[in-house]
């Protein structure tokens, strides 16, 4: 196989990007947006020994779960990478990826799996679930100003104010940021040359009180005539809080360090399940709120709290999952590195009226260890108390130093909330060596039209060395 040749390919497998994969004569291609099922022509763009990455031209027989994607620029955008692809083989897909990953890395056999594994929690409408959107600003060629999404892997804008993953009020608030700019003249941020005002607006939208936060990340310290903009967006209905975020740091980060107030408060009130948490702009908020509800929920159940536990929740953010439990729980303690989530955490707790629930700034492979150890010298010959431990890393997964000390606390049961299959199978090969095993493994889909999936696991303590010790 060589470059630019043009080949006939059957889509027979899907890889872990969503791309679809298929085999000319032994050789194996890879290409983007062919779904499962597709025959297509495509033109190899680059070719190693035994593989290769091939261009989409044309679809020859669609596949059976082939669909129209409901927006126009879903191949060329960076946010969603299976949207021609049945919301139903969607999520065939994922489950698959957790089974694979937990059979691969984690070495479960098919028999453990088929019994543990629960069908993945879809939603019912897989689009306009995103409660929060960050759109860049540019220029186009005749000098306008424009926003929408970064194309795949670059930071090309494709200019775009209607997502349809996000809220439909973002265009709404979109076009009269444009209409504003075009009207002051003021300018989009450069990246090249660090110059140009408007970085980005930071839309958010409450789904339970539909109350509406606009923060404006800019390259200056002032707004230029922000009076007049904010004469515009408070016309928005739910309009709740806008503000300004300084950040004339030439980087990818997003965000300034701060934030000022414009108009109304600094933050909205949402709720999940019958827990209200307040959210400011630079806050940690889970994006789609009704899969988290389901997410928490069942995380929930897996820990199946009576009342007596002591609970630890590891890498708990703004501590949604920890107030969750602290409902069903003696006591819960939240563990989180970054020290404003923490404050967020505390503050939902008093804002709920729950009492029960301490939080900790530190690394979780730092504070449980030091609290094990500090708690056996202060009480000889007591063990700190951990009936249930949750955790819920990023995709990096747990430190193995951490998942050391979890199993010396010897919980009844562990709850697993990941982001990332393969370093949860991992993570559960160390824990399931150490005595633990699998009860149950269920996929919730946080993120339709991506290929990402969260899932969780419910551990138990087995009790065998327990008797023989006995
Ligand atoms: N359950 C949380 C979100 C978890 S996302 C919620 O719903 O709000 C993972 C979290 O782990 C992030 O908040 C991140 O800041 C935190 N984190 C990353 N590394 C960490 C570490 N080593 N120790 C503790 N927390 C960490």
């Amino acid at each position: 196989m060589q470059k630019n040749d043009i080949v006939t390919v059957t889509i027979d497998d899907i890889g872990v990007s969503g791309e679809g994969i298929g085999k000319v004569n032994g050789y194996t291609l890879f290409i983007k947006d062919a779904v499962i099922g597709d025959v297509v022509e495509a033109k190899v763009m680059k070719a190693k020994k035994s593989y290769g990455y091939a261009r989409l031209m044309n679809i020859i027989t669609p596949s059976p779960d082939r669909v129209k994607a409901k927006c126009q620029f879903a191949r060329k955008c960076g946010g969603c990478q299976v949207q021609e692809m049945s919301y139903e083989k969607q999520l065939e897909f994922k489950n698959r990826k957790i089974e694979g990953n937990l059979e691969r890395i984690g070495g479960f056999s098919t028999e453990l799996l088929e019994e543990v594994m629960e069908p993945i929690i879809g939603m019912d409408e897989p689009f306009y679930y995103r409660n929060k959107a960050q759109f860049p600003f540019g220029t186009d060629k005749e000098g306008n100003p424009v926003t929408g999404f970064y194309a795949g892997r670059t930071h090309d804008i494709i200019a775009n104010t209607e997502c349809a993953l996000g809220v439909p009020v973002n265009r709404e608030i979109l076009e009269i940021i444009l209409a504003f700019m075009r009207e002051y003249r003021i300018s989009s941020y450069d990246e090249k040359s660090g110059k140009g005002i408007m970085r980005h607006a930071l839309i958010r939208f409450g789904f339970t009180t539909k109350e509406v936060m606009v923060c404006l990340v800019i390259n200056a310290k002032k707004l230029p005539h922000g009076e007049e903009l904010i004469e515009e967006l408070v016309k928005i209905d739910g309009m709740t809080s806008i503000s300004i975020s300084s950040n004339m740091k030439n980087t990818n980060v997003i965000m300034g360090d701060s934030y000022e107030v414009l108009w109304g408060q600094g933050y909205i009130t949402d709720y999940i399940g019958n827990i209200k948490y307040q959210i400011s702009p630079l806050s940690f908020y889970q994006v789609n709120p009704v899969q988290t509800e389901k997410l928490y929920g069942l995380a929930l159940e897996y820990a199946g709290l009576k009342g007596y536990e002591t609970v630890w929740d590891l890498y708990c953010g703004i501590g949604t999952i920890s107030l969750f439990l602290a409902q069903g729980a003696k006591r819960v303690y939240g563990v989180e590195i970054v020290p404003q989530a923490i404050d967020d955490a505390r503050n939902n707790a008093r804002i709920n009226g729950i009492e029960n629930a301490e939080f900790y700034v530190g690394k979780a492979e730092d504070v449980l260890p030091e609290y094990y150890n500090r708690y056996g010298q202060e009480h000889p010959g007591e063990k700190a108390c951990a009936d249930v431990i949750v955790v819920d890393p990023p995709r990096k997964g747990c430190e193995e130093s951490l998942l050391k000390t979890m199993v010396e606390m010897e919980p009844e049961k562990i709850v697993y909330v990941s982001c990332d299959s393969a370093t949860l199978a991992r993570d559960l090969k160390y824990l399931c060596a150490a005595g633990y095993e699998i009860r149950k493994v269920r996929g919730v889909d946080q993120f339709p039209m991506s290929v990402h999936t969260e899932t969780a696991c419910l551990l138990s303590k087995l009790h065998s060395n327990k008797h023989i010790e006995a």
